[in-house]
């Protein structure tokens, strides 16, 4: 059987990175790790690590992109929470054979090798969740 083994991070989606810095660094004292550019989401991303995990901001940079629907329907705030698993393959045949609803049902090849799939929200009581399996 498939393990989840952490939460690999949590995704909070923000209209401007710059602005939620304000809280999560220089409120809270987070350290701003870095912020990459992800083309192909259309967003840019900061990164700030806590306790092995790491809160990500993520803001849209471009108009059409799936983050700035989302952020324009429901405002900023949670997107997603990512769990890491050892075996994301079984870990989606798991879920299948529970009948629980996939965004996508094979893994994705990310950035770096790693696999990612995501959950339905629907299935997950209004949470959508992110499976990673590092390489
Ligand atoms: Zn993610």
């Amino acid at each position: 059987m498939a393990k989840i083994k952490k939460i690999d991070h949590v995704a909070l989606v923000v209209g401007d990175i710059e602005t939620a810095l304000s809280f999560w660094r220089d409120a809270l004292g987070l350290k701003l790790e870095h912020i990459q550019d992800a083309p192909r989401e259309k967003s840019a991303i900061a990164f700030l690590p806590v306790g092995g995990v790491e809160v990500e901001l993520v803001q849209p940079t471009s108009d059409d992109s799936g983050i700035a629907k989302y952020l324009e329907k429901r405002g900023p705030g949670m997107h997603h929470i990512c769990l890491e698993v050892d075996d994301i393959e079984a870990m989606l045949t798991q879920l299948k054979e529970k009948d629980v609803q996939l965004i996508h049902k094979e893994p994705v090849l990310g950035d770096g090798g790693k696999k990612y799939a995501f959950i339905h929200p629907k299935a997950a009581f209004g949470v959508l969740v992110e499976l990673y399996e590092l390489p």
